[in-house]
């Protein structure tokens, strides 16, 4: 684990194995920490807050970009060994762990450009001044899922570190190697012991001491929407500030005036990315009856085209499922449409072949005429698995894309303003696309609703749920 600056192993001397999901090898050992570990970590941030948070912004950035060129010396170290516990292909990989520093640095820039700049406010008082300022929480957990370890927690790391807090980060049991490269690389970059602290250990205990410790005033969550729910309870306790990015099932309309071949293309790189394993990814396309063959036909052709192989192969285009549990899943939903009538039009297999036999491999999948009670309708799908179901008017295809518990991200493809119009004001979720690929951008907030969560990372937005606001009053 790294604590205080320092790497350190669990008191107990317990260790949990990491495997790689293409071969099923162990790829390395890291310590299973305990809430007494944890406490530790914590109590290290807590030490580091005060010199961190009053250091003056311009400084603590100067201090964030340093660091974060030493880890850009590091990032092909660190894209490899994301891709040996995490499974995705290396190019991937490598995005990720540009993406992450890149985030470091943009937030960074922020504090830099003044973006904690308070305000000023006339009061109707005589001779008084009203100003409200911007101050950082305090200690932040930063709880993390494996699907993105890098990028999901720089949503949280970047924005908390810049703004003054100190950090704990619990990245998922199976992909907890990158992120201590990260944090390494930080501090060997300059940054200051305890300001970011990573602990490993099984999330129903690391997690629980984060949650529950009162010295940890903020929660930053990304996981499924029942350990969400699990988190926000147990923070209720402490009235801790919380973020909770959760799960999704975001629906693609592509209506009759659709480009067909930018919508297969989006589609597929929304559906296929990462193996399906995203939470904003099109888990669900309504398509106009008029040109659902040609759709189908478009999307079926591309997904038998996508290039599976192990992430270390310079050309796979999709790697292996991270787990043999999220496969099963994926065929558990599979099997449940096609026993209700759906027909399988790509895909549907674990691939044949030598090279694919010791991974969590399954095909790029595209499967129609399923009735809407199906559980791929009615859960999150999270592996290479698209449904798509014929509409007959816009407002069938709004009325069914919001009948999910979800609310994550959305799309639409059409030429027609109006129609546009109409799914940016109706459909309920936290983004909108509108024929462009489903990429969560660094300068837009991101966030879902209803069951997929509350609260927002990226943009100047997120500062609003690392910082706290405080009036002041002047009287002379
Ligand atoms: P998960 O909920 O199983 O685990 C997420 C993290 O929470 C892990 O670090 C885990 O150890 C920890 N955890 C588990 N139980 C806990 C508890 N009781 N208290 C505190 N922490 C606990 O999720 P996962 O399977 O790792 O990730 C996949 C899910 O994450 C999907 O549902 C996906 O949609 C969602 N997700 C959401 C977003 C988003 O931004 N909305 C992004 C990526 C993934």
């Amino acid at each position: 684990m790294f604590i205080n600056g320092e790497h350190v192993g669990a008191a107990s001397g317990a260790t949990t194995e990491v495997h790689n999901p293409a071969t099923g090898a162990v790829v390395d050992t890291v310590p299973r920490a305990d809430a007494e570990d944890t406490r530790r970590a914590i109590d290290a941030a807590a030490a580091a807050f005060r010199a961190w948070s009053k250091l003056p912004p311009t400084k603590r950035a100067h201090i964030l970009e340093h660091a974060a060129r030493t880890v850009r010396a590091g990032l092909e170290d660190v894209a490899r060994l994301l891709t040996s516990e995490q499974g995705k292909p290396i190019r991937d990989s490598r995005i990720e762990a540009e993406r992450c520093v890149e985030n470091i640095e943009i937030y960074a820039g922020m504090v830099r450009g003044g973006v904690l700049a308070g305000k000023q406010v006339p009061l109707p008082a005589h001779n008084a001044m009203g100003l409200v300022v911007r101050r950082p929480i305090g200690v932040v957990g930063a709880i993390i899922p494996w699907n993105f370890p890098l990028t999901l927690m720089a949503n949280k790391i970047a924005p908390a570190m810049a703004v003054g807090n100190t950090v704990v980060v619990k990245p998922a049991s199976t992909t907890p190697l990158a992120t201590l490269r990260i944090a390494e690389l930080l501090a060997d970059g300059g940054l200051l012991p305890g300001v970011l602290n990573v602990v490993t250990g099984p999330g129903a205990v690391v997690g629980e001491e984060l949650i529950r410790n009162p010295l940890v005033r903020k929660i930053g969550f990304t996981g499924e929407t029942g350990t969400g729910k699990e988190v926000a309870r147990s923070a209720a306790g402490e009235l801790k500030h919380v973020t909770l990015e959760l799960g999704g099932s975001d629906a693609a309309i592509v209506c009759d005036d659709a480009d067909l071949d930018l919508a297969a293309r989006t589609v597929a790189i929304g559906r296929f990315f990462n193996a399906g394993q995203a939470c904003l990814a099109v888990k669900r396309v309504y398509v106009f009856d008029s040109v659902a063959d040609a759709f189908v036909e478009k999307i079926a052709a591309r997904a038998k085209r996508l290039k599976l192989g192990s992430g270390t192969d310079e050309s796979a285009q999709m790697g292996p499922l991270h787990t043999d549990k999220q496969r099963l899943e994926i065929e558990a939903q599979l099997a449940d449409a096609v026993s209700r009538g759906g027909k399988v039009v790509a895909g549907g297999n674990r691939p044949a072949g030598e090279e694919f036999g010791a991974g969590y491999y399954f095909e790029p999948t595209v499967v129609v005429d399923v009735p809407d009670d199906a559980r791929v309708w009615t859960e999150e799908t999270f592996g290479p698995l698209l449904p798509i179901r014929r509409v007959s008017s816009l407002d069938e295809a709004i009325a069914l894309a919001n009948s999910s518990e979800y609310g994550l991200g959305s799309s639409i493809f059409t030429r027609d303003m109006a129609r546009a119009q109409r799914a940016i004001d109706e459909l309920d979720a936290g983004y909108t696309w509108v024929n462009a690929v489903q990429i969560a951008h660094d300068e837009l907030p991101f966030g879902g609703t209803k069951h997929s969560g509350y609260g927002k990372e990226h943009g100047t937005e997120v500062l609003d749920y690392y910082t706290e606001q405080k009036s002041v009053v002047f009287a002379s």
